[in-house]
């Protein structure tokens, strides 16, 4: 059994609006899903992703409106990475974020820079022979597009006492100065740990939730039973409608999840037309009339560019 890397990243906004602008119309991603947290459903759970909405692409959001501002502290992831193909497609989003009133940093192979509510955020040029994920966007050429996750990099005190879990429960390798690769047949990605700022994390606006790893549908009972052996206590196999899910959290205190590479998100809507309405699990159906009261409106981002010619794949 092998991890394909990332599945997705959770996040936290206070501000769904402005959330949906930065990562559809700025970073160019796709709405992929546009649903409600399946443990709160009067917030929005909202997935950008790729065309497909394809895992190891996919960051999503929970909404809590008017959420206080978080900050990543020990336990917490504090930086995600995407990958982008070259050192043009880095210059292309230096100007493009300039543009936008986005501040970025140079860190050797890659750029820096925060999501709207203060979330750290790269692209970084990767050379490895993964698929590329990409949304298509108008203003944004294919080869210049984010291409999928790269890592997360987390904060830890204790990065050692993560590595029992990680190599020999999931099966990561190290890579050595804290950092595990993740990689199985199909793509792969890396985890890594930076040394704990002095004051303690906050969970709020602009912080990570959740990193999610992708196992095949057949193997997943398999990682909880292999999760649970290893005294970490998984939840039970939790039906999410798109995918199976597990939780556990790892020794630093990172909260980890296991998700299926399927069903997936063409599953209950058609794909040229995902995230364009509220999508509801069918146990959630009956609340529809309900949550669309309480729900911040949000507008297709798509429609925005109707009879635009998209940046179309060779
Ligand atoms: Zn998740």
């Amino acid at each position: 059994m092998k991890l394909d890397g990332i599945h997705h990243v959770t996040c936290i906004t206070g501000d769904a609006p402005r959330n949906l602008d930065f990562y559809t119309r700025i970073l160019g991603l796709r709405l992929v899903k546009k649903s409600v947290n399946q443990d709160d459903p009067t917030v929005y759970h909202l997935f950008y992703a790729d065309e497909r909405g394809d895992p190891g692409s996919d960051i999503t959001f929970f909404e809590y409106p008017g959420a206080a501002p978080g900050r990543a502290g020990a336990g917490m992831i504090h930086l995600i990475t995407w990958r982008v193909q070259s050192d043009e497609a880095l210059s292309f989003w230096e100007e493009r974020l300039a543009g936008e009133g986005v501040g970025t940093e140079r860190d050797g192979s890659g750029i820096r820079f925060a999501d709207p509510e203060g979330l750290g955020l790269e692209l970084a040029v990767v050379a490895n022979d993964d698929a590329p994920l990409v949304a298509e966007h108008p203003e944004i050429p294919y080869e210049l597009a984010l291409q999928g996750f790269d890592s997360v990099r987390a904060y830890s005190d204790d990065p050692e006492r993560s590595s029992g879990l990680l190599e020999e429960t999931l099966g990561f390798e190290p890579r050595g100065d804290n950092e595990w690769e993740c990689r199985g047949a199909n793509r792969g990605s890396f985890y890594a740990y930076d040394a704990s700022p002095a004051e303690r994390g906050l969970q709020g606006a602009g912080t990570v939730h959740h990193v999610a790893w992708s196992s095949t549908l057949e193997d997943h009972a398999g990682w909880r039973k292999r999760v649970a052996e290893s005294g970490a206590h998984p939840t039970p196999i939790i039906d999410r409608f798109w995918f199976k899910s597990i939780y556990f959290r790892e020794p630093s205190g990172v909260l980890f999840e296991i998700a299926t590479l399927g069903p997936g998100f063409a599953t209950d809507e058609p794909l040229e037309h995902l995230g364009e309405h509220l999508t509801l699990p069918p146990n959630f159906e009956h609340l529809r009339d309900q949550l669309q009261h309480v729900l911040t409106p949000l507008p297709n981002p798509r429609e925005r560019y109707a009879g635009t010619r998209t940046q179309a794949r060779d």
